[in-house]
């Protein structure tokens, strides 16, 4: 035994199959945790910081701002100010659509570094807003007064193949994650792009490719550590804190930032999954065949229709470059046989290309074919209930052959199964009202296209919102109230947990609970 050597007692709850218990250091400061994965976070937080740690040589930075105290903001990582060179790099989101400016940018080590950070802007009176990619930076609004927290460096992934559990850091992106768990024949409730980070899609809900049959990503979550605005590391779920547990499960960055988050992952060896592209032209016939496969489709698969209009772009694989589509992408939890008899209607439909084949789980994670580089988009969304045959026609009129619709996509995901089924333990979005996810977006390189686009966007919503069942928080790229994608009684509670871990409004999500901090 020796300066290096911790000792920590551990307290251990064995029953039918599941692990909980406390950890005790020398000094009696205790940490409860649930499963092996807990466990051994629970030993992590007692690990004291090495020696370089947060030394005197750890990054220091004086900043200096007027009408404010000057303090110090001490991190093992970076803080990159305006003017700096990393400036750009730092601020810069995955929608280059968005010109960021916040105060300063902060990139974390460690939980120590995020808390020193919320703990600096409380002192300081600015703002928090969390974020790993930027694949939703448009509705945060301005930044001026705000440290952007980027959580790029916190990165870490453990898989329990046993419990079939996952912990992440909340640097983690889905690229991250389904490789690994894919090896070990487990799937992970991941959605279009593997380029999103774990915790921002989760704690917005998180629609993937297995919803139909395990539901939202965020009622799959079974613990979060966070940093609250006291600057208090806090672990939190079902025993723990659960009506923060609850809050931040569908609830967004309102809260805290989430430094790490576990979940369920489910047995899945292979899967039935590809992409039928159909001719533009045919585009009516394809989208009228899903639409009626939709109402019999068994909730083993999860699909989308789009148009898609691929930009002549060097980029893009040759075969669909410069080329439009009506496009039918899926996934299927079962068999070759039984998937095949499940697409048979939409075959009949005559793709011209079909990509349909059994993989391992790790083959959708770009099956979406989402664009994996930044770029500039806007977008609109809705939810939309039962569609009469008369509204895919005049979807199909409005953006598909001979509309001069100048959008890249436009798309309906099949909703229902597993997302309309509510759950006692879920968090705050229990379900997805509604049967399709309505989602358009087209490139904002310059005012000419936006103004296009947007023009064409007006257009097609005035067809889908008189079907409209809602708003899907992930799915959303425009400011304004948050109100809209939840029940009523939700909403209230998540703003009574707000008024309570939050009362001063440090946090600044992408989509705000209350009212912003003026
Ligand atoms: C191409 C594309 C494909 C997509 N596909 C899907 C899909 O299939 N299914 C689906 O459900 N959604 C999908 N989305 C939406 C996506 O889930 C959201 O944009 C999500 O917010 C992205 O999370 P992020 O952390 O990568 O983005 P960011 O913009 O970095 O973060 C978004 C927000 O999440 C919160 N947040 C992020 N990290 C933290 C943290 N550590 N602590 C606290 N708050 C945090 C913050 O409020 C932040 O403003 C897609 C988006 C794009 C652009």
């Amino acid at each position: 035994m020796d300066e290096h050597t911790i000792t920590v007692k551990l307290e251990l709850v064995v029953g039918d199959g599941s692990l909980s218990g406390r950890a005790v250091d020398a000094d009696g400061a205790s940490r409860e945790f649930a499963g092996w994965l807990g466990l051994i976070a629970a030993i992590d937080s007692f690990v004291p910081p090495t020696s370089d740690d947060h030394s005197e040589e750890a990054s220091m930075s004086t900043i200096a701002f007027p009408n404010r105290p000057a303090v110090d903001l001490r991190l093992r990582g970076e803080v990159v100010r305006p003017g700096e060179p990393r400036w750009d790099d730092s601020r810069r989101a995955y929608n280059l659509a968005v010109d960021q400016r916040p105060a300063l940018v902060a990139i974390p080590a460690d939980e120590d570094d995020v808390a020193a950070v919320v703990r600096y802007a409380a002192a300081n009176g600015f703002q928090v807003a969390a974020q790993r990619t930027g694949h939703n930076a448009a509705p945060l609004g301005p930044l001026d007064e705000t440290i952007l927290l980027r959580t790029d460096a916190l990165q870490g992934v453990e898989i329990d193949p046993h419990a079939r559990r996952a912990r992440v850091r909340s640097g983690a992106k889905w690229a991250d994650v389904v490789p690994q768990a894919s090896e070990l024949g487990l799937g992970a409730l991941h959605g279009s792009t593997p380029d999103v980070s774990i915790a921002g899609y989760a704690l917005g809900g998180g629609v993937g490719w297995y919803a139909r049959k395990h539901g939202l990503a965020a009622n799959s979550v079974t613990a979060l550590e966070l940093v609250t605005a006291d600057g208090e590391l806090r672990r939190v779920d079902r025993q723990h804190e659960p009506e923060l547990f609850w809050a931040l499960r569908g609830g967004g960055g309102n809260f805290g930032v989430v430094t790490a988050l576990e979940f369920d992952l489910y047995p899945v060896p292979e899967l039935y999954a590809g992409v039928l592209f159909f001719p533009w032209e045919r585009a009516a016939e394809a989208f009228h065949a899903w639409h009626e496969w939709t109402a019999s489709a068994p909730e083993e698969i999860t699909s989308s229709m789009r148009l898609l209009q691929f930009p002549p772009l060097p980029e893009i694989p040759e075969p669909v470059r410069g080329q439009s589509f009506a496009v039918f992408d899926a996934a299927f939890l079962g068999t070759r046989d039984e998937g095949e008899d499940v697409l048979r209607a939409l075959r009949a439909a005559g793709p011209v290309m079909d990509t349909f084949a059994m993989v391992p789980p790790v083959g959708i994670a770009e099956l979406h074919m989402d664009p994996p580089a930044p770029m500039p988009f806007i977008s609109t969304h809705r939810l939309l209930g039962e569609l009469p045959a008369a509204a895919i026609d005049d979807l199909v009129s409005a953006a598909g052959p001979g509309s001069g619709s100048p959008l890249g996509m436009v798309e309906l995901r099949h909703s229902g199964g597993a997302l309309a089924r509510t759950g006692a333990d879920h968090g705050a979005i229990d379900t997805l009202p509604g049967e399709y996810l309505w989602f358009a977006g087209g490139l904002a390189a310059d005012p000419a296209m936006i103004a296009a686009n947007e023009a064409h966007m007006a257009l097609l919503d005035a067809v889908v919102s008189p079907y409209q069942a809602g708003f899907y928080l992930n799915f959303t790229e425009e400011s304004g109230e948050s109100s809209r994608f939840f029940p009523e009684e939700t909403y209230e509670r998540l703003q009574a947990v707000k008024g309570e871990y939050d009362p001063d409004g440090l946090f600044q999500a992408n989509h705000q609970i209350g009212a912003r901090r003026s």
